[in-house]
């Protein structure tokens, strides 16, 4: 049997508050409550607004612009973050629980929308935090990210740019990497869109890869017996895009600095 036949339900084996509105328009809509059909009807009067901007007047967010079928409201959606942030929940493991929610006997008969739960929603809140909301200009290095609050830099908290070359102000960083974070390459890689690369903590993808292709790597031999850097550095990648991860931080309150984290391919490289 294949995964074909176990998606195609056959409406009469749905049991009835679990089945869409038969011969009608309506909207999938995905909310902590549960997963909804909803029949809508869209303003077509002369001047109305688009039907995605009708949508998100209702703090409903579609899926797709163009015809939506599926809207998340904007409550899921924080909250998703929420739970991604707070218990690491991942997209699927989340929209596994909303299944459950609607239908804590028939999960798998409520249709999965994981897929269309969109990284997009904390593209926009973290454009909305750092000012962007308002202005056409698209963010430039690390702009998406804060740095630390309390470290003097020019023109904040220190009163003036030469205060910085003062002992006083002077800043102090520190850098450290974890050989533990282990990132698998991607399946389909051509499916992969950057929605902020280098706006966030991580360098910029493009820059990076042409630094580490025009740097000599010189092979290390550590006389410690188990030396993860160096062992890494020595082994193969394998299945493994990165091996690690590392950045800077102010030594004094550990903010990392935005646009300086980066992974590791091998060891400390
Ligand atoms: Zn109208
Ligand atoms: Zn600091």
């Amino acid at each position: 049997m294949d995964d074909q036949e176990w998606i195609d339900e056959d409406q009469e084996c749905i049991p009835p508050h679990l089945r869409p509105p038969l011969h009608s328009d309506y909207l999938t809509i995905v909310d902590v409550t549960r997963v909804h059909f909803i029949t809508v009807n869209y303003c077509h009067c002369p001047g109305s607004l688009l039907v995605h901007q009708q949508l998100l007047r209702g703090r409903l967010f579609p899926a797709t612009l163009q015809r939506p079928s599926t809207a998340f409201t904007f409550h899921v959606l924080d909250d998703f973050i929420w739970d991604n942030l707070e218990c690491g929940t991942s997209g699927s493991n989340y929209f596994s629980k909303l299944r459950r929610i609607t239908s804590n006997v028939f999960p798998h008969l409520v249709p999965d929308r994981y897929r269309e739960l969109l990284r997009k929603w904390r593209l926009l809140k973290l454009l909305k935090w750092n000012g962007f909301g308002h202005r056409s200009c698209t963010p430039q290095k690390g702009e998406l990210a804060l740095f630390c609050l309390a470290c003097p830099q020019p023109g904040h908290v220190s009163a003036s740019h030469n205060d910085i070359f003062r002992p006083k102000y002077s800043q102090t960083f520190i850098m450290d990497g974890n050989f533990k974070a282990e990132h698998m390459h991607e399946k389909c890689l051509d499916n992969q869109i950057w929605l902020m690369d280098g706006h966030g903590y991580m360098v910029t993808q493009s820059e990076y890869q042409a630094y580490l292709k025009g740097t000599h790597h010189a092979h290390e031999r550590s006389t410690c017996n188990n030396h993860r850097a160096v062992n890494q550095a020595n082994t193969s990648q394998g299945k493994l895009e990165s091996t690690g991860i590392s950045g800077t931080a102010c030594a004094q309150h550990g903010c990392f600095i935005p646009h300086s984290v980066v992974d590791f391919q091998k060891g400390e490289r």
